[in-house]
């Protein structure tokens, strides 16, 4: 079976002495990982085009019990990223949650537009890291089976008002009256998580909100997803060892 697709380079691991096994997130076919033989040698085609963070088509091949790359052709390899090394490793984190997040050979497009979207705002430095790093977890989480219900407390079937609190192992809103623990948020930052799940992935960045709440979104977007997935990344541990 042979794939085209459209892919971002999420890991690259060396194996022998001039191949490599690339963890792509394609458009089509969700996570794969595949071989690339021969892409270390410098006049390999495919050397440049097989590096992490890079985004080009892909030919991919199975033959008995792996996949091969046999052509592939970058179209954008965000080198801006590679200068800064906090802006790297939250793209490096971006990719781990990709890797954790999607299936192998299910399509992943809208995925892909987003973690696209969000390198390239990383690179150009449009939105602050702490912003990018909220939006991209939250729309990721939402687009993987993980959506809040951000609608009204499940104790009373309130709508949030006054005081009320996310909680992060249930993935919804709590009133105070409901005795059920969670982060304290205000409505500001409801208002950003109901943004961010609820519109299309072009409308996602379009919105801003003062600094102290922005820092209260980052950290409930990033409890909510390390509550969702039960693990840790390292890219975010180095990311956070930054800061
Ligand atoms: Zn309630």
């Amino acid at each position: 079976m042979r794939m085209t697709t459209d892919a971002l380079v999420l890991r690259v691991t060396d194996t022998g002495e001039s191949d490599r096994l690339v963890t792509l997130l394609t458009a089509e076919y969700g996570v794969i990982r595949a071989f690339a033989n021969r892409a270390k040698k410098i006049n390999s085609k495919m050397h440049g085009a097989t590096q992490s963070l890079c985004y080009g088509d892909f030919s991919v091949y199975r033959s008995r019990d792996s996949y091969i790359i046999d052509d592939a052709t970058a179209k954008e390899v965000f080198f801006g990223l590679r200068e800064d090394i906090e802006r790297l490793s939250l793209a490096q984190y971006f990719c781990a949650l990709c890797a954790e997040l999607v299936p192998e050979m299910e399509p992943a497009r809208d995925i892909l537009r987003v973690v696209l979207n969000s390198l390239h705002l990383l690179e150009t430095k449009r939105r602050s890291n702490d912003f990018l790093k909220a939006v991209t977890e939250l729309k990721l989480l939402s687009l993987s089976g993980f959506m809040p219900d951000l609608t009204c407390c499940p104790h009373c079937g309130e709508e949030p008002a006054g005081e009320f609190y996310f909680n992060v192992a249930e993935g919804c809103l709590y009133c105070r009256a409901s005795g059920r623990g969670g982060i304290k948020i205000n409505a500001t930052v409801l208002a950003a998580m109901r943004h961010i799940c609820s519109n299309p992935i072009e409308r996602i960045y379009s919105f801003s909100l003062p600094a102290d709440d922005e820092k209260l979104l980052m950290q409930v977007c990033e409890k909510f997803l390390l509550s969702q997935t039960k693990r840790t990344f390292k890219a975010l541990d180095f990311y956070k060892s930054l800061i």
